[in-house]
């Protein structure tokens, strides 16, 4: 059974690069129909928040990354949320310590720091010393005795490699010379992130981990842990990380990274899924909206990229214009009557066919059905008057006044223009006042259009206007 699971910390919202790992896993597990796991990682408890983590399931219920065990809904594997798992932690952190895989640390943030800063100067790459490696029991029970509280080191075989088998970028190889013993408890007593995603990677049945670049190196020390324990191990599969239009790593300079804020501006979730899922992968039509089955059927890890991709909002809202297209005028007419409830009896009243042609016509050049809303101010009530008005302009009304066909902007144009010329008038000459007439702006949709939107009462009530 392939398992997957997405691990966020609650310590801040769900950001683009959250979001796409979430994804891919999620397509994964669905792709091999599989199960997708949300487990939520708090053993940082002092940044971690309840109400970044419900933020969390709430974002991802709107991208529709349905969970098949999560902490709220439970599962077979639970507690799903580490801060309720620590006997678990404790149990397997005593067995580390009676195969004697781990050794407690006594060195002081001073001493790592000066040993740190040997390392630089001597051009060796900064790890752990070493130095607790080899305490004499004696010494360490002096240590403890006299109330200093270690923190705890997994031993890192001193020579060989490590062959890490990547699913997106092969096999990857690390000498153990290079890794410093890693802490696995903290002096206070919780267990780190390396410890506890290890193990319940390991005791969830997790099969396969797809995450960020910047974990290549803890699946290394997690494979270790497992290992040390005889616990089963993942497959990893290790993403390029996002970066922004700079080719720097994603900063809240960079412009809006969470799906929050997304979301608020008005983006709906199948755009943002179809950004998401293009930031390192290709599908075979790259321009096709894939609804989430396509999506599915089509994602495979071999199709993921290994060089960075770069956030740019310019795709996210090529994605969107699509997505609006694809949800229809009915949507968002219904849409902009939520978004305006004192507007929706307005809205109601007007005739659908002309009114919807108006929403097409404005909805292409929008990203949201509240842009949509925005340029829709002149619809419900047209600016002051601020030019003096056309003599011709009555004659004209009285045309309009005159026809007897279906009120609709074909209609409507060819009058309009027949009128222009029998006056002999330029187009701007005739058309603009009678914009300002009809919206009191200077730009917009093409006037027949509006006209037959606002119906035939509203647009000669406002061309009579003084
Ligand atoms: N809690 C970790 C994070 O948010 C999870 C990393 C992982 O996927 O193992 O970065």
């Amino acid at each position: 059974m392939i398992r997957t699971r997405f691990a966020p910390s609650p310590t801040g919202f769900l950001h683009i690069g959250g979001a796409r790992t979430a994804l891919f896993n999620w397509l994964f597990a669905k792709k091999h129909s599989g199960q997708f796991v949300l487990r939520i990682e708090d053993t940082d408890q002092e940044r971690s928040q309840e109400s970044y983590a419900r933020m969390l399931y709430e974002d991802m219920e709107w991208l529709e990354l349905d969970t098949d065990e999560n902490p709220a809904k439970g599962g077979s594997y639970g507690p799903y949320t580490q801060s309720h798992r620590m006997d678990i932690y404790s149990r397997y952190l005593q067995i580390l310590k009676d195969k004697e895989a781990i050794y407690p640390c006594f060195c002081s943030p001073k001493q790592l720091r000066e040993d740190r800063h040997f390392q630089l100067e001597q051009g060796l790459p900064p790890r752990y010393s070493g130095r607790c490696r080899c305490l004499s029991e004696k010494e360490i029970q002096e240590k403890i005795l006299s109330g200093e509280k270690p923190c705890w080191r997994f031993a890192v075989p001193e020579k060989g490699v490590f062959i890490l088998d990547d699913l997106v970028h092969g096999k990857i190889e690390y000498n153990y010379e290079e890794i410093g013993d890693f802490i696995v408890q903290r002096s206070d007593g919780w267990p780190t992130y390396l410890l506890s995603a290890a193990l319940d990677d390991a005791l969830m049945e997790i099969s396969h981990v797809i995450r960020g670049d910047e974990h290549l190196i803890n699946s290394v020390l997690q494979t270790l842990i497992q290992e040390a324990l005889d616990l089963p191990s993942p497959r990893y599969g290790h993403v390029p990380m996002i970066v922004g239009m700079d080719r720097q790593k994603l900063s809240k300079r960079t412009g809006a990274q969470s799906v929050r804020e997304y979301r608020e501006r008005g983006f709906l979730p199948e755009s943002l899924r179809a950004y998401l899922s293009t930031l390192s992968w290709t599908p075979e039509n790259p321009l096709n909206l894939l609804s989430k089955d396509e999506l599915i059927e089509e994602f495979s890890l071999s199709r993921i990229a290994t060089s960075s991709p770069v956030h740019d909002e310019a795709h996210l809202e090529f994605w969107q214009k699509k997505a609006m297209a694809h949800r229809g005028t009915s949507w968002l007419f219904d849409e902009l009557c939520h978004l305006a409830p004192d507007k929706e009896t307005f809205f109601r009243e007007k005739d659908r066919k002309p009114l919807f042609l108006l929403l097409e016509d404005i909805s292409g050049a929008c990203l949201t059905p509240s842009d949509v809303l925005k340029s829709l101010k002149w619809f419900f009530s047209p600016s002051a008057l601020s030019v003096p008005i056309p003599e011709w302009i009555p004659e004209v009304v009285r045309v309009l006044e005159n026809i007897n066909d279906t009120w609709e902007s074909e209609i409507i144009n060819k009058t309009l223009r027949t009128y222009q010329k029998e006056k002999g008038l330029k187009g701007r000459e005739f058309y603009h006042p009678l914009r300002l007439l009809l919206t009191g702006e200077e730009q917009g949709p093409a006037l027949p259009l509006e006209m037959a939107a606002l119906g035939k009462t509203e647009t000669l009530l406002r061309l009579a206007r003084r």
